[in-house]
């Protein structure tokens, strides 16, 4: 069988399923920590949590329920925050941290970057219009 008949077959298989996503890639770092915790520990315990959460983020990205997978990743964005683009990209996420600095308003939660090295800086909150001042 040619190579490139072998692909469209995984391309068609993976079609309308839900591929990987926040929680999927979250539960795989979490199953890697937990078996590098295991060579040490040598638990059951370990094990058995790094094979469920393997299997659950592999039962996440062949999802065919693709609203309820996409529910579910919003409310964990939701709940990560500032962590999401870590686990998103995490080189980007590095640029980003070394380029910018993050606030958050302190009247309305919302939050916000600004170009780092600008010493300290007026910020206006886009949201609710507050001001405050920080170092950037
Ligand atoms: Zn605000």
């Amino acid at each position: 069988m040619a190579k490139g008949n072998a692909n469209q077959k995984v391309n068609e298989w993976l079609r309308g399923r839900n591929g990987s996503d926040e929680i999927s890639v979250f539960c795989l770092i979490l199953a890697l920590l937990f078996l590098i915790v295991n060579i040490f520990v040598k638990s059951i315990f370990f094990t058995v949590l790094a094979v469920a959460l393997i299997g659950y983020s592999a039962f996440r990205m062949f999802s065919r329920n693709l609203e309820a997978r996409e529910n579910e990743n919003a409310v964990f964005c939701e709940f990560l925050g500032p962590v999401r683009p870590w686990l998103r990209n995490p080189a980007r996420a590095a640029a980003e941290a070394r380029e910018y600095k993050h606030f958050k308003c302190p009247e309305c939660g919302k939050r916000m970057r600004v170009p780092r090295g600008k010493g300290k800086i007026r910020i206006r909150c886009r949201e609710c219009g507050n001001k405050f001042e920080a170092r950037s």
